[in-house]
């Protein structure tokens, strides 16, 4: 069991902006909450703020940046105007990903 601490969810989130998909600071907030039916998710609020929504803990550190990334795609979605949904858009990230190390799937 890993607990989501927000200094590794940061690094990761940093990590993979750097080296993949170049996003302003905006789309890399990021708050740890307990969830009950997702591990995960992106969001754009009403005032136009976009935040990822982190579980407070998952059953690996290894599904938790699978996760992370996973969301940090519907961010770049959101950044580049496309609806965010696991489109074409969406799975073209998933070789640069797999490269680093993060499987991306469709569900989480
Ligand atoms: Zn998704």
């Amino acid at each position: 069991m890993y607990k989501t601490k927000i200094q590794d969810a940061k690094r990761e989130a940093y990590f993979i902006n750097r080296r993949l998909l170049h996003l302003p600071k905006s789309h890399l907030r990021i708050r740890i909450r307990k969830l009950y039916d997702v591990w995960a998710y992106a969001e754009e609020t009403e005032t136009g703020n976009y935040r990822t929504i982190l579980n407070c803990e998952f059953p690996s550190y290894k599904l938790f940046r699978d996760v992370l990334a996973h969301e940090l795609i519907h961010q770049w979605q959101y950044y580049t105007g496309d609806p965010g949904t696991h489109n074409k858009n969406f799975f073209t990230w998933r070789k640069s990903f797999g490269r680093l190390g993060y499987d991306i799937l469709k569900e989480y």
